[in-house]
This record gives structure tokens, sequence and C-alpha cells, in this order.
């Protein structure tokens, strides 16, 4: 969704919106409409930048994706940190 490129769905990080915020959904048990972006920061930036979330989702309005900036923070840290 962020960038063109094609990935295999495992790959990628399911997204779902709750009220007006973007939730990560690694384990892809949450309900509801789904987004998938890689789970990296440039990948995430171009979505946002896109509103592709916004349109992804359907939501009304802008949504807040402070939490999931940081969850992918974190992923993209902890993979890094992985010989
Ligand atoms: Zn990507």
């Amino acid at each position: 969704m962020g960038c063109r490129e094609r990935a295999a769905k495992a790959d990628l990080l399911r997204i779902v919106a709750i009220k007006d915020e973007c939730v990560p959904d690694p384990s892809g048990t949450l309900p509801g409409r789904g987004a998938y972006v890689h789970p990296a920061l440039v990948c995430l930036d171009q979505a946002v930048r896109r509103r592709a979330f916004t349109r992804a989702l359907r939501a009304p309005g802008a949504l807040d994706i402070k939490a999931l900036r940081r969850y992918v923070e974190q992923t993209t840290v902890a993979e890094q940190a992985t010989p």
C-alpha cells in the first residue's frame, strides 16, 4: 500500500482503524477493514503522505498514526539489532 512493491501478505503488517486511530494488528485478529503495508518507516510515511490509510480504511477524517509509527519504529530497531 505504501510503495508499489509487491509482497506476500505474510511480509506485510495489517493495520486497522479503531475510532480515529491506526492500530497495528500483527496477528491479524482485529475485526474490521484492514490495510496492509510493509513494516518499514519508508512505506508507512509514504502511505501517510498519500492518505492511503484514510482511503483504505474508509475513515471519515484524518487518522492518528502515532501508535502505529512507534510500533513500526520498534520493530525496525529490533530487526536491525538481530544479526
Ligand atoms: Zn513497501
